[in-house]
C-alpha cells in the first residue's frame, strides 16, 4: 500500500480524536447540569494545565514522556485550543480557495517562545492570575466555554423552555444563575479572536510563538524518536508538503522538518506526490540541515542567496525550477 494511503488513515484517525475531545470537553464545560462532568470528569485531568484542578505532575511526566517518543501529538489530538485552530485554519483556507493550503516556512521565533514562557512562570510563582488566564490554552479556551458561550447556552435554554410551557409539547428544565462579568466576556473574546484570527491567515502560529505549553512541549519534541522525516532521494521539491504545513515548520532547502515546532497534523504526509516523506523513528534527512553546518559569519548573505536560487533551480519539478523556465525570454539560453 502506498505510504500516503497509510498516512491518510492516521491523518483521519488524529482529527477523530481532536474533535471527539473537544467535544467532550466543550459540551462538559457548557452544560449546566454538571451531568457530563460526573460522567467523564476525569478527562481535565490529561490536560496538561486542567482548568479549576490542580496541576498533575504524573499528566505532565505522562506527555513529556510520550512528546520525547512520538512528538507533539497533545497539540495536534488533545489541546482543545489546538483544534480550534484547525477550524479557523480550515475556514480561511477554503475563503482562500486553498483547502491543501497556502503555508510557506517560516523561521522560528526562538525569543518570543522563551519571553512567553519565562512571563507565564513568574506570573505563576507570584500568583498573577491574569496573563496566564490569557496564554495558557486550557485556561483560554475553557474561558472562552464559560464566559462567552455558556451564557448563550443557558439563555437559549431558557427560550426553549419558555415555548415549551407556551405550547405544551415540551418540559426542558430552566437554568438560572446565568450572568457573567462583562469585562470576563470581553477579555475571553478578545484572546480568543486574537488566536483565531492568527490561525485563520497562518495556521498554529500562536501555538509556535506564544503558548507556553506549545514552547515545553517543543524543547522535548525537538529530540522525538518518531519525526518528520524527508527522504531527499524521492523528493521532487514540488513545495506541496511546505504549503500544507499549518506549523510553517518545513524547510525544502535544507529538507527538514522543525520538530520543535511540528504539531504532527500529519497534513504533510497526506499531500505528497512521490511518497517522499515520513513519520518514522529512522533518518533519511542530515541530521544537522547543511546550512546550518556552515559559519554564516564565513559566507555573505549575497553568496548564500545565490546559493539558493541555484540549488532551487537546479532541482526538476520544484516551483522555482518552473518559475525560472516562466520568466526567461525566447531568445535566451538557459544553462
Ligand atoms: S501549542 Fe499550546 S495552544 Fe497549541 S495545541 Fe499545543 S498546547 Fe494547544
Ligand atoms: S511538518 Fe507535517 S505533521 Fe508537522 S506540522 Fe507540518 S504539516 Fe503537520
Ligand atoms: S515531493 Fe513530497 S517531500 Fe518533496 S516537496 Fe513535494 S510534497 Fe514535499
Amino acid at each position: 500500500m502506498p505510504y500516503i494511503k497509510r498516512y491518510q488513515a492516521l491523518k483521519k484517525s488524529r482529527v477523530a480524536v481532536s474533535a471527539v475531545v473537544t467535544a467532550m470537553l466543550t459540551l462538559m464545560w457548557v452544560e449546566f447540569s454538571d451531568m457530563l462532568l460526573c460522567a467523564y470528569g476525569w478527562i481535565e485531568r490529561w490536560l496538561v494545565i486542567p482548568v479549576g484542578i490542580s496541576i498533575s505532575l504524573i499528566t505532565i511526566a505522562f506527555w513529556i514522556a510520550f512528546t520525547s517518543l512520538f512528538g507533539r501529538i497533545y497539540c495536534s489530538s488533545i489541546c482543545p485550543l489546538g483544534t480550534f485552530q484547525d477550524i479557523a485554519a480550515g475556514l480561511g483556507r477554503a475563503s482562500r480557495r486553498r483547502p491543501q493550503g497556502d503555508y510557506r516556512y517560516s523561521r522560528p521565533l526562538n525569543s518570543l517562545r522563551y519571553i512567553s514562557l519565562a512571563i507565564t512562570a513568574i506570573c505563576w510563582i507570584m500568583s498573577i492570575a491574569i496573563v496566564p488566564a490569557l496564554i495558557e490554552p486550557d485556561h483560554m479556551y475553557s474561558a472562552f466555554i464559560i464566559n462567552a458561550v455558556k451564557p448563550v447556552w443557558g439563555h437559549l435554554n431558557n427560550v426553549i423552555a419558555r415555548i415549551g410551557v407556551a405550547t405544551g409539547w415540551w418540559s426542558v428544565t430552566y437554568v438560572a444563575g446565568i450572568s457573567v462579568s462583562a469585562l470576563a466576556v470581553a477579555l475571553s473574546a478578545v484572546s480568543m479572536l486574537t488566536v483565531g484570527t492568527l490561525a485563520w491567515f497562518n495556521g498554529r502560529t500562536f501555538c509556535n510563538t506564544v503558548c507556553p505549553v506549545g514552547t515545553i512541549l517543543g524543547c522535548v519534541s525537538r529530540q522525538a524518536l518518531w519525526r518528520i522525516d524527508i527522504d531527499t532521494d524521492l523528493c521532487i521539491n514540488c513545495g506541496k508538503c511546505e504549503e500544507a504545513c499549518k506549523a510553517s515548520c518545513i524547510d525544502l532547502r535544507d529538507h527538514v522538518a522543525d520538530s520543535s515546532r511540528c504539531v504532527n497534523c500529519f497534513n504533510c504526509l497526506t499531500v505528497c506526490p512521490n511518497d517522499a516523506i515520513f513519520y518514522r523513528p529512522t533518518r533519511k534527512q542530515l541530521s544537522l540541515p547543511m546550512m546550518q553546518r556552515i559559519d554564516a559569519s564565513k559566507i555573505g548573505a549575497t553568496t548564500q542567496a545565490a546559493t539558493d536560487a541555484e540549488y532551487r533551480c537546479s532541482v526538476p519539478g520544484s516551483r522555482q525550477h518552473k518559475s525560472s523556465y516562466n520568466t526567461t525570454q525566447p531568445d535566451e539560453t538557459i544553462s
